[in-house]
């Protein structure tokens, strides 16, 4: 492997770094103005970076041969393709925003899984962007930095991503999750400490091969937006828990009605997540997440055999709850398990895999951890 100097042959004038993230609870409630609680990992990217005055960018990865460079002055969606597109386009939103930005060497690390749903695209971009700003000393609040990355991510790269993943790169603290509110647009710093209660909250990468993700994320997407313009509201959101009965008695279609129930229960379990977590009760939280995952699995139907293994065979194996996180049919799953117990509900879960004749799993234990920051 390859260090800045050998690339670029000068010094770096500092690095920065912006971390993936998991979803605690609140999936596929963010296009209905919903609630979601994301935590950022101790997994990260990791930029290191020097200025050049020749108005150029070039950036190089640890997971990519060639250096890539271009003209800030020349780019426009589409200028920039394959990987290099993330930082490119946060180069682009930063100069269309207006920010004084200028040419850079950039040195790409990750110990971040990528196309595992932990959101290496919004690191990539928010690093990107903390590092291009840092190495001029502008100052931006987080939540703009956050903005502008899934606008780079909607513009350049054309992903029509929500503002979840970047928020959670750019806003989270340690030993918190982020509590975002999608309607107000306001965020609120949560006490989650697993570890500090004997707890660990395992991530799973199921590995499972790609299953058409993209148009039956459009599907679900527009059975909310019907449902929500049947029943008269703007977005699901507006159903309170308390309405439920009455908003799916007025459905004709059952599969409406099980989309709808996803949704309104889903939300109801981030305000019971969150009001457990304030009174310290993280063992209790555990029941959330399965429940959870029985709603994803049996009224929003977007997972797939390897995710309900792995949350199936956790739960038997000990653990206090479990379920998939992310936009579904992939991915990773989440379970909170004794820390004695880690070692052990891994290893059943490797085992299950072998016997069903599937990839086999990776993992990590998800300390809550910092938002994006300058690490020297
Ligand atoms: P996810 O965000 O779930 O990891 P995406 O498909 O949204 O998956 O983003 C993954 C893409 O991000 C990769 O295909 C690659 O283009 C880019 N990427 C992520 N990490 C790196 C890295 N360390 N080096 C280069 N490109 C990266
Ligand atoms: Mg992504």
């Amino acid at each position: 492997m390859s260090t800045f100097e050998e690339v670029f042959g000068t010094t770096p004038d500092g690095a920065w770094r912006a971390p993936g993230r998991v979803n605690l609870i609140g999936e596929h409630t963010d296009y209905n103005d919903g609630l979601v609680l994301p935590i950022a990992l101790p997994n990260q990217i990791s930029v290191t970076a020097s200025a050049r005055e020749d108005g150029i960018v070039a950036v190089s990865s640890n997971g990519q041969d060639a250096v890539v460079e271009f003209a800030l002055d020349s780019l426009r969606p589409g200028s920039v393709t394959d990987w290099a597109t993330y930082p490119a386009g946060m180069a682009w939103i930063l100069r269309e925003s207006g920010y004084p930005i200028g040419g850079a060497n950039l040195f790409v690390d990750s110990d971040l899984p990528t196309g595992a749903g932990l959101s290496s695209s919004a690191a990539l971009l928010c690093a990107t962007g903390v590092a291009l700003l840092g190495l001029r000393g502008i100052e931006v609040d987080p939540a703009e930095v956050a903005r502008l990355a899934q606008k780079a991510e909607n513009q350049y790269v054309g992903a029509p991503v929500g503002l979840m993943d970047q928020m959670a790169s750019m806003c989270c603290t340690a030993g918190h999750a982020l509590y975002f509110d999608i309607r107000a647009m306001s965020t609120t710093q949560i006490p989650f400490d697993p570890e500090a209660d004997g707890l660990t909250l395992l991530v799973i990468d199921v590995k499972a091969p790609h299953r058409h993700v993209d148009g039956e994320y459009a599907a679900r997407r527009k059975s909310c937006e019907n449902a929500a313009e049947l029943l008269g509201v703007p977005a699901l959101r507006s159903i309170a828990f308390e309405e439920l009965d009455a908003a799916l008695a007025k459905l004709p279609e059952d599969v409406d009605r099980r989309r709808v129930r996803h949704v309104v229960t889903e939300i109801r379990r981030v305000e019971d997540a969150v009001a457990l977590m304030h009174a310290g009760r993280l063992r209790d939280v555990g029941p959330l997440f399965t429940a959870s995952h029985a709603s994803l699995r049996d009224d929003f139907e977007i997972t797939v055999p390897e995710l309900d293994v792995a949350v199936d065979t956790a739960l038997s194996a000990g653990a206090l709850g479990a379920r998939m996180t992310g936009g579904g049919f992939g991915g990773c799953i989440i379970a909170l398990v004794e820390t004695s117990e880690a070692d052990k509900t891994f290893t059943a879960i490797e085992k299950a895999f072998a016997d069903n004749g599937f990839r086999a799993p990776t993992s990590l234990a998800a300390t809550p951890s910092a938002g994006a920051s300058k690490l020297h």
